[in-house]
């Protein structure tokens, strides 16, 4: 169990584990404590999908993409980048290589090698993990409360560096619980949200959601009404509305305006390789006795899911108006109404502000607890931006730990 010679690391995630390296390199004892039964259970899952660690594009584009947070984000960066994390995998062992859109990912495509390497060295190195042991926030007296397998126990650690990622995903154990703790700490938590999440549309008709739920509709292109967002990619219907890459790309933006005024439009280019003038043009052209459907699918292609999206947007006579026809094809709007809960998103917005920690990430108002992860107040898209910025507070988290015992 912890004593009072170690530092108590609660979550292990990328986060705590990258802290947990800092740490006992340092030469400190580590004890490193966990809700589930095993660490790593979001990175795990993050393998599934082939494991994006990080982005190959030049530090400026990377750092933009935290938004807001810029610049709180950028001495982590500096201190621990791409080129790092992927020197970083290196040293354990795992190559990594570039893919077409910039993302780096292992050359094997899984997390599982990784995060078995990653373990080994840190038992290696003396770091002691605790598994299914929840930490409940802290004691009257000020100690931390653990309930482990032999019950709840109390510790007094020389530091303690809470990694507990966000609130997507509770089932790998990050709930988000700690937020109302902390806030009683005089932490300043910034609401929870989802982030790189699907939405609900006012409503798909029944038919069209039996019919379509869990297609792709590619290629497309979206952009956000009243913002300068338009990018080709492709998103998934389902059963309420949208999700998927390009919604995720979006998704940041979408949210805020729902928040602000209740809903947000988008529209749809479901012809985004033809000009509006060619896709009028092939609309116009006589069908003689064929159906719309037939022309639309002789002529452009547009079948299946595209043309289940028109007969839900446009009512019977639009359906037979040329101009209409051609506009909602390369402009069809959708209002999204609902985010979809955090507990879905692929991360988490919000959390413990910047403002409220040093720039070690230490706690102002509680000296020696230091924060680390997507529990911190950032939010930044897919591409391997959350890894990189997770396993880089990580590592800051875990230095200004080691300075705080220093002095
Ligand atoms: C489906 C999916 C795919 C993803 N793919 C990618 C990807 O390819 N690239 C990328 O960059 N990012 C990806 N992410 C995001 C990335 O996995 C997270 O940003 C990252 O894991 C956050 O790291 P963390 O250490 O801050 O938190 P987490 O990984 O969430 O770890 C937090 C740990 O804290 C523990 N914990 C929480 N509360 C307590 C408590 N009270 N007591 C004890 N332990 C507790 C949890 O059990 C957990 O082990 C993906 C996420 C999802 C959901």
């Amino acid at each position: 169990m912890t004593d009072e010679r170690s530092v108590a690391i609660i979550g292990g995630g990328p986060a705590g584990l990258m802290a947990a390296e800092v740490l006992a390199a340092g030469g400190v004892r580590v004890d490193l404590y966990d809700a589930k039964p095993s660490v790593g259970r979001k990175f795990l899952l993050a393998g599934k999908g082939g494991l994006n660690l990080t982005h190959s594009e030049d530090f400026a584009p990377f750092l933009s993409r935290f938004g807001e947070r810029a610049a709180q984000i950028e001495p982590l960066l500096r201190a621990f980048d791409g080129p790092a994390l992927r020197a970083w995998a290196e040293g354990l062992g795992v190559e990594t290589f570039v893919g077409s859109s910039g993302r780096v990912f292992p050359k094997d495509l899984k997390a599982a090698p990784l995060l078995r390497a990653w373990l080994h060295r840190l038992r290696g190195a003396g770091v002691y993990f605790h598994m299914r042991s929840r930490w409940l926030g802290w004691s009257k007296e000020g100690a931390l409360r653990i309930e482990g397998p032999d019950g709840e126990v109390q510790l007094t650690p020389r530091a303690t560096v809470l990694a507990l990622g966000g609130a997507s995903w509770p089932q790998l154990g990050s709930d988000g619980a700690w937020a109302p703790w902390l806030a009683e700490q005089g932490a300043d938590v910034a609401p929870l949200r989802s982030a790189n999440c699907g939405f609900d549309v006012a409503g798909w008709s029944p038919l069209f959601a039996e019919k379509f739920a869990g297609q792709p509709v590619k290629p497309v292109a979206l952009s956000v009404e009243g913002t300068d967002f338009h990018r080709q990619g492709e998103f998934v219907i389902t059963a309420t509305g949208i999700e998927g890459s390009l919604v995720y790309a979006a998704s940041s933006l979408i949210r805020e305006r729902i928040e602000r005024d209740g809903q947000c439009r988008v529209l749809l280019d479901l012809l985004p390789s033809f000009d509006a003038a060619k896709v009028s043009a092939e609309v116009a052209r006589g069908r003689g006795s064929r159906s719309m459907s037939t022309h639309l699918k002789s002529r452009l292609n547009i079948e299946g899911l595209k043309s289940g999206l028109l007969h839900e947007m446009l009512s019977k006579d639009e359906y037979h108006d040329p101009a209409v026809v051609a506009r909602t094809l390369k402009a069809m709007p959708i209002t999204l109404v609902r985010t979809r809960p955090v507990a879905e998103a692929i991360s988490t917005a919000g959390g413990l502000r910047f403002e409220s920690l040093s720039d070690q990430l230490m706690l102002r108002s509680k000296p020696g607890l230091f924060c680390a992860g997507e529990m911190l107040d950032w939010e930044a898209p897919t591409g391997g931006y959350l890894l990189t910025a997770s396993m880089a507070s990580g590592r800051a988290a875990g230095q200004g730990a080691l300075e705080f015992l220093g002095q």
